[in-house]
């Protein structure tokens, strides 16, 4: 059983490659439960412009998401692709895309049938994570995991990614390609002055060395999320 897509091939290059992960609903999208209509998918501020500052910068963009209403029976993997396909769809407008989808359609306790069942991909296990660094060829230590909840703190760490943690501020990502601590994703290459930093913070690599207000927004972010439907 075919779990996942892909929208690019890993290159040919033995080069590791950084990526940054990205969670789904509430860190790319407005979280809505169990959200699977294209019609009620609608972008964070920000997040199309972080996206395409992320891969000019050189990282692959990784959506990693569990969508338990498979397993609840709420709708099918064939509705997740046709959302992940309207996702592209929506960021090409912005000139941009994501380098691959991968989900966890199961549930330890809920729903029935094959995709009820304890699973190595549902976040915070590091599954998915670990299945498109094997895909891409990614280095994960340095490599990056974006999201709001406790679980996708949990799936990074358990995977050796960095991101956000509790506990102490976190690092810039060095950017690939480039040196210093100013360079890409806060400032458009070659594009003629300073762009803002995108707005929607879950998108973003943690900024640096600013002391504790990250990761303390990270983590009550978590809690407040810890109880979500996904
Ligand atoms: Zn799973």
């Amino acid at each position: 059983m075919n779990m996942t897509s892909r929208t690019t091939s890993p290159l040919d290059s033995p080069v590791p490659r950084r990526a940054v992960f990205l969670d789904r609903d509430g860190t790319i999208n407005e979280e809505k439960d169990y959200l699977w209509r294209t019609e009620d998918f609608v972008f964070i501020p920000g997040a199309p412009e972080a996206i395409r500052r992320l891969r000019e910068a050189g990282y692959l963009v990784i959506v990693v998401t569990n969508q338990s209403g498979v397993a609840r029976g709420y709708f099918g993997m064939a509705e997740v692709e046709a959302l992940h396909r309207h996702m592209q769809r929506e960021l090409a407008r912005f000139g941009t895309a994501v380098d691959g989808f991968y989900v966890c359609p199961h549930h330890p306790t809920a729903g029935r049938g094959e995709y009820r069942r304890e699973c190595d991909c549902r976040k915070g296990r590091p599954g998915l994570l670990l299945q498109a660094a094997a895909e891409h060829g990614i280095d994960l230590a340095n490599s990056f995991m974006v999201g709001d909840k406790r679980a996708d703190v949990e799936a990074g760490r358990r995977a050796g990614a960095r991101g956000p943690r509790t506990g102490g501020p976190a690092r810039a990502p060095p950017a690939a390609g480039r040196r210093g601590p100013a360079a890409a994703p806060r400032r458009a290459p070659g594009g003629g002055g300073p762009v803002r930093p995108p707005r929607a913070r879950p998108t973003r690599p943690p900024p640096p060395a600013r002391p504790a207000a990250p990761p303390a927004r990270a983590a009550s972010a978590t809690r407040r999320r810890n109880t979500a439907s996904s």
